[in-house]
């Protein structure tokens, strides 16, 4: 079949069961489940991208299996839940990402960050990487402050198909400030955004997108096939084969991203992404510095 490199494991197994309990037992949400990941079961094995604010999206992205609508109030207990769960998981590698909560008026950035706040005092050996909202474009402070390992926004898509892919209130110019902006706050911490392909975008329009990542600062850049959650999704224009997901990571080696993971099943928060990082931080390359905040 023209997708056979496309395989998955099932989320089945013990380990597996006993973080579905973790999380159960707390109400938590980990997009690994809302967004139907493919990579669950080999990504369990060592950490988990919990999602914070509850299941429910404000917005409603035209490629994303999160339920979209009314969220319900925010959970002020959750930053310290959270740091009990990744005690008990024993996680020394956490990604928090969030729906986006534009009913309140800071998108809960000062929430998230209490949650940042919260595992670093519960657990200071675990490394934390945030993939956040783009706020709207309000100040990104609180979470510059907290400051996490990794910084990730996502791009999506490339410039042309923003509007088609995303929902209308996001788009490039402003997803490219919001990494810019960290960069520029706080050099030290890394900065990441992730692509899917499969849309219907030109090689050139991929290639313009990194460069323009590039040149908002950006350190890592993750690309994946776009995969169809559900007949309600935009469709697959295309699956590209493992030799141009190749080809894609040369020329973002070529631009200069200190890592860049791209495959088939290459999604925002990737195992060999955060292994990258641990080694990093382990080999000291990594200063905590507060001091360009
Ligand atoms: S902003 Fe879009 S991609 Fe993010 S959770 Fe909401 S609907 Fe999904």
């Amino acid at each position: 079949m023209v997708t056979d490199w496309i395989k998955v494991r099932l989320p089945v197994g013990v380990h597996v069961d006993r973080m579905r309990s973790i999380l159960r037992k707390r109400k938590l949400v980990t997009v690994c489940e809302e967004a139907h990941c493919p990579n669950i079961a080999e990504c369990w094995e060592t950490t988990a991208t919990f999602m914070l604010m509850g299941p429910v999206c404000t917005r409603g992205c035209k490629f994303c299996a999160v339920t979209s609508g009314k969220p319900g109030l925010l959970d002020k207990d959750e930053p310290e839940k959270l740091a009990e769960a990744i005690a008990e998981m024993d996680l020394d590698y956490a990604v928090l990402t969030s729906v986006n909560r534009d009913d309140i008026p800071d998108g809960g950035a000062t929430h998230f960050a209490a949650c940042i706040i919260a595992i670093r005092e519960a657990r200071p050996d675990t490394l934390v990487e945030v993939l956040i909202p783009d706020y709207l474009g309000a100040p990104l402070q609180s979470i510059i402050v907290a400051r996490p390992v990794v910084i990730a926004h996502n791009l999506e898509t490339v410039e042309r198909l923003q509007s088609v892919v995303r929902d209308r209130r996001a788009g490039y110019a402003r997803s490219l400030t919001v990494l810019r902006q960290v960069k520029e706050k706080n050099p030290a911490i890394y900065t990441k955004s992730s692509l899917m392909v499969g849309l219907g975008e030109t090689e050139e329009e991929v290639t313009d997108a990194l460069h323009a990542l590039r040149q908002a600062g950006v350190d890592i850049v993750t690309i994946g096939q776009y995969l169809r959650p559900s007949q309600w999704h935009l469709p697959v224009q295309k699956y590209y084969h493992p030799v141009e997901f190749k080809q894609i990571e040369e020329t973002a080696k070529e631009l200069g991203f200190v890592f860049s993971a791209c495959g088939p099943l290459v999604r925002s928060s990737y195992r060999a992404g955060e292994l990258f990082i641990k080694n990093i931080v382990k080999g000291g390359m990594y200063e905590e510095n507060s001091s360009h905040v």
